[in-house]
């Protein structure tokens, strides 16, 4: 039976970029195809975190999710660490993995240089990827662009598995790419991100969304009002077609190249549209925060089902690998 696995940083509040990369496309596939949605709080610890907090945005993570249309009772809601076999699998993998493999991964390079000292899980974040897929035979993993060397590793480690323990037992994941392209900052810079503060919360009031959206970046050469634009170069044109219907879409993109608006008025019908589709969600959100126990119920019938599964591959891992 097909079956996706997802992972998500436990990072507190989704924001848009989160909602629009991945959780919209997962909330589509819930419906289609049996869904894991992990939150990876084992990841999470690869970089310096206080305790505490981690415990809260774990939490707020889970809650997120759930408001984001993720259904407990169509998808399974966990937290990695519940599952301990995560761990237990990823070391066995690591038993396989060769050190250049690693050390070739473009993130673990990315964030290896920006600090002093690194973590060996840091380096091995990928194992542990690879053991978050396939401790549920999963065959299919929405990602991003960004994430397909990954999910190539793990196919690697798949391979390598099969080849000395038993042909045919992990499936080779396919990638699914996310259809909606990443999605810029409001500063119209980088990817967004809470730690560069560019974001806007998926559960933000509106009059804050507002606030953030009428001084997010727009093309540069439309300096005056009269200057035609180049919608295509432009973040806020992106989050039209995340967000607006198609005829708008299009409608914004003459109005912009025959500067028959201004940016203002544009982003203006951008947030109406972001409007129409936070609101269900911001109420949803209100519910579960007036009943906490909904969320951690969620989150413990999901580890529940999690285990079942886990530990069922682990018996037949360490069966035939010699493991008593
Ligand atoms: S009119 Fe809209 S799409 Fe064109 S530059 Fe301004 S904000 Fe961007």
């Amino acid at each position: 039976m097909p079956r996706i696995f997802s992972g998500i940083q436990p990072s507190g509040e989704l924001h848009i970029g989160n909602y629009l990369g991945a959780v919209r496309n997962w909330v589509q596939l819930q419906h289609e195809i049996e869904s894991f949605i992990c939150i990876v709080d084992y990841h999470a610890i690869t970089i310096p975190y206080e305790p505490g907090e981690l415990r809260r945005r774990t939490y707020e993570m889970g809650l997120s999710l759930m408001a984001a249309g993720l259904d407990p009772a169509k998808c399974t809601i966990f937290v990695q660490s519940r599952v301990p076999e995560h761990t237990e699998l990823a070391w066995i993998f690591n038993t396989i993995t060769p050190l250049g493999e690693l050390e070739r991964q473009t993130q673990f390079k990315d964030k290896a240089s920006r600090q002093e000292s690194v973590a060996a899980g840091l380096l091995n974040y990928p194992v542990l990827q690879a053991a978050d897929i396939l401790l549920y035979k999963a065959d299919t993993v929405p990602v991003g662009e960004d994430q397909v060397q990954h999910l190539e590793l793990s196919r690697e480690i798949a391979r390598r598995w099969n080849a000395r323990f038993g042909e045919g037992f992990f499936p080779e994941p396919q990638a699914r790419l996310t259809p909606t392209r990443r999605i810029l900052g409001l500063d119209g810079q980088a990817k967004m991100s809470k730690s560069l503060g560019n974001t806007v919360g998926l559960l933000e009031p509106p009059d804050e969304i507002w606030k953030k959206l009428r001084p997010a970046v727009t093309d540069p050469a439309r300096v005056r009002r009269e200057d035609p634009g180049t919608p295509e170069i432009c973040n806020i044109y992106h989050l039209h077609k995340a967000f607006s219907p198609a005829t708008t879409v299009e409608h914004v993109a003459v109005q912009c190249r025959t500067a028959g608006w201004g940016c203002i008025d544009c982003k203006k019908v951008l947030f109406e549209s972001m409007n129409a589709e936070l609101t269900p969600i911001r109420t949803r959100a209100a519910a579960l925060i007036s009943h906490p126990a909904r969320v951690t119920e969620a989150l413990d019938a999901g580890a529940a089902h999690a285990s079942l599964i886990a530990k069922q591959t682990m018996a037949d891992v360490r069966q035939r690998m010699g493991l008593t």
